[in-house]
């Protein structure tokens, strides 16, 4: 006899979520509610995102490779105000109950989410098309997080890893690829959510944000928050030999600075931590690099090689 959603939710969650629980979970699936108790000192991260088949992922996606990509985006978001993982709560909206795909994403979600340490604590499971939300929490030490509205005239501006990658990974993404051994592919749908790097920064930076939308548009969130400007050095903006070999240097730079979904950090540090903030990343295992420097005139100036400022057309991803 085929199982029923609710039989298959405690097999595919349930048992899985109970096995590794995060130690202030006082209660996870299978009453109305969970039930955690806060560290003390600590400040609660909360945050949700939706993916919507079509939208934010192509049709084309394994169901592992859907959780990987819903969970890490979330992370994403923690590892941008330097938290901690803690939890999550998952609503699943399937159009119908397939133990096979339920099976395959429950894999994908509970090896990203085990490898993080967070513990999946509830959800909801409702009958329709395709989309999974995923609510985050995290612990960040009381009044320390990283927020958008602390950068500074004369600070350093960082991005994590490389950037563009992502956008270049889309593109052979909907064209059908989705082969992760394809460095670009992988960049698209398993995003490395910066946790480590996120954590180590908060002794050291002035303010942060992932990028999700594209590094000017991300950027230019801090700014807005801030109250501030940059000048960005468009030839110290990290890309990858990978995307460089695939689409030349125009159109990398151009993906680097205006696709979406690297999930890197952007991050401002003032003069005086720079040499710390290095070791700090270092440590975390990520390379940085800087791109540029926040001023206090407001706008975003992008320069080129010979330091002339270009002319752009495209900011970043905007939903509406
Ligand atoms: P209620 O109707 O009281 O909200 P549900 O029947 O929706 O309860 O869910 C029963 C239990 O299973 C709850 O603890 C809920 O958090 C959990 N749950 C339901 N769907 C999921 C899911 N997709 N992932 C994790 N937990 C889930
Ligand atoms: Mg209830």
């Amino acid at each position: 006899m085929a199982l029923s959603e609710f039989e298959l939710i405690q097999n595919c969650f349930a048992e899985q979520a109970a096995a590794s629980m995060h130690p202030d979970v006082r209660l996870g699936i299978g009453d109305d509610c969970a039930i955690i108790s806060p560290a003390a000192g600590q400040d609660l991260l909360v945050t949700v995102d939706t993916l919507v088949a079509g939208v934010h992922f192509p049709d084309t996606l394994s169901p592992s490779q859907i959780a990987v990509r819903c969970l890490a985006v979330n992370l994403s978001d923690l590892a941008a105000m330097g938290a901690k993982p803690g939890w999550f709560t998952l609503a699943l909206t399937l159009p119908e109950a397939n133990e096979v795909w339920l099976r395959e994403f429950s894999r994908g979600l509970f090896k990203l989410a085990n490898q993080h340490g967070i513990s999946l604590v509830g959800g909801d499971t409702t009958r329709g098309p395709l989309s999974i939300t995923i609510q985050v929490q995290g612990y960040a030490p009381a009044g320390q997080a990283l927020r958008r509205d602390g950068a500074r005239p004369g600070d350093g501006i960082y991005v994590s890893g490389s950037v563009g990658d992502a956008g270049a990974g889309l593109v052979l993404t909907l064209k059908g690829n989705v082969d992760e051994s394809n460095f670009l592919v992988r960049r698209f749908i398993s995003p490395s959510p910066r946790l480590a790097l996120g954590q180590k920064l908060l002794d050291v930076a002035s303010a942060a944000i992932d990028i999700s939308d594209g590094l000017l548009a991300d950027l230019g969130h801090i700014l807005k928050r801030s109250q501030v400007g940059a000048t960005l050095q468009s030839d110290n903006v990290p890309v990858s030999n990978a995307l460089l070999k695939a689409v030349g240097k125009e159109q990398a730079l151009q993906l680097a600075l205006s696709a979406g979904d690297d999930y890197e950090l952007c991050f401002c540090v003032p003069a005086e931590r720079i040499e710390k903030m290095a070791v700090l990343a270092a440590q975390a295992g990520v390379a940085v690099s800087q791109v540029g420097v926040i001023t206090e005139e407001a706008g975003l100036k992008v320069l080129d090689e010979s330091g002339q400022p270009m002319t752009l057309t495209q900011t970043g991803y905007q939903h509406f």
